[in-house]
């Protein structure tokens, strides 16, 4: 048996934040970060339709990146103080993220992180409160997934959350809302959205019901991504707002590989900086998908994307090389350096970390379904080409 799940109402379009007005419900919870929803006006607008519905509205702000336990206890409990039948999270994926585990402990107050990291394992929610997505960057996709990622920073770990009951009811894909977006942002999240939707189509587990929408997403991203890096006000921000979108309903479904292992433990691992998400993405990609073209079946998915792109090539080994090609053109355009090296993580530190950083990557939760197994020796032999910028023989 298998199983694929979206929210209940996906509302798309320049404007679709003012849905919110036909929500049915007495009392709504808003979830946002920290100034850039006020500073643009759309917190202002979110909290003015609900209030429209008819409902009456609190706000908790403040959610930082990366949420930590502290802030989604604080918000559970402020939430079993107001008995909201909405929440309404607004913002990047972190207080989108944040109100998810919230909503499991306003409803089970009783659970842990402990009982909620095994996979697929979540008490029923919606006995108190529905949910609505509303996401202001374009990458994450946690308006549609069912993911969430919380900081325990005592304990220094990380709970990845995965179930289907955190899947929001309600996703509100309104492209106004990221017009402002750095073009940075652009880029990074771009390439996280590509990453997800090529991981999706050649993981283990993509099915008749994801490949389509992967696909699609790929191909949108491919077209709009540099036009919407540069120009914020036409027709690609807009795109890649829904590209992204398509990429999470694939993803949520399908899960990823180990672009994603790897970006997992590399974000906060160097003293010379974070590694932001999207970026370590973009530089891995093309060395994973060498390294998955060892496989066959991989070597067959990705050789098909690159049909559906239309690239050059006569065998499938000439059009994969094809999409390579064109991934690192695009990093290139998008101002995203090749590798770990030319990003400024230093030598001596990346070799003195490499064993315990490989090790970790085997075992994150995204290597399960990536096509071509791994090692721990041979996941430190592909992090070095993705540091060197070397490639991995196929
Ligand atoms: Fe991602």
């Amino acid at each position: 048996m298998s199983r694929f799940t979206l929210p209940r109402d996906i509302y798309y379009g320049e404007g679709s934040l003012a849905e919110l007005k036909n929500l049915k419900g007495k009392k709504a919870i808003v979830v946002t970060g920290g100034h850039s929803m006020k500073a643009s006006g759309f917190l202002d607008k979110t909290v003015n339709y609900l209030k429209e519905a008819g409902m009456k509205v609190e706000v908790f702000d403040g959610v930082e990146p990366d949420p930590s336990v502290e802030t989604v206890m604080k918000g559970a409990e402020a939430m079993r103080k107001f008995e909201p039948d909405w929440i309404v999270a607004i913002g990047g994926g972190s207080p989108i993220d944040a109100a998810k585990a919230m909503w499991a402990f306003y409803e089970h107050p009783e659970t842990t992180f402990e009982a909620l990291i095994t996979p697929f394992n979540f008490p029923k929610l919606r006995n108190k409160a529905h949910f609505v997505a509303i996401p202001s960057t374009s990458g994450t996709a946690t308006e549609v997934t069912a993911f969430s990622v919380i900081t325990d920073y005592h304990k220094g770990i990380k709970y990845p959350l995965a179930d289907f009951e955190i899947t929001p009811d309600v996703a509100i894909v309104d492209p106004a809302i990221v017009r402002s977006l750095p073009a940075k942002q652009v880029a990074y999240t771009g390439m996280d959205a590509l990453t997800h939707a090529i991981e999706a189509y050649v993981g283990t587990i993509a099915t008749d019901f994801t490949d389509p929408l992967a696909i699609k997403a790929i191909k949108m991203v491919v077209n709009y991504l540099e036009e919407s890096y540069v120009d914020p006000n036409g027709k690609a921000r807009e795109e890649m707002h829904y590209a992204q979108c398509l990429a999470g309903m694939a993803f949520s479904n399908a899960l990823l590989g180990i672009v994603h292992s790897m970006a997992h433990k590399t974000g906060a691992a160097f003293s010379t900086g974070h590694v932001p998400h999207g970026c370590a993405n973009a530089m891995y990609l093309p060395h994973v998908i060498e390294y998955n073209a060892n496989n066959e079946r991989a070597l067959a998915r990705y050789a098909q994307i690159a049909m559906e792109l239309g690239l050059e090539g006569h065998d499938s080994r000439e059009l994969t090389q094809s999409l390579v090609n064109l991934i690192r053109r695009m990093n290139v355009f998008l101002g995203i350096p090749h590798g770990l090296k030319e990003f400024g993580v230093k030598e001596d530190e990346f070799l003195e970390k490499l064993p315990a950083i490989a090790h970790n990557a085997v075992l994150d939760a995204c290597t399960g379904t990536n096509p071509n197994p791994i090692d721990d020796k041979t996941m430190e032999e592909l992090f070095k080409c993705c540091y060197y910028d070397t490639p991995w023989k196929f």
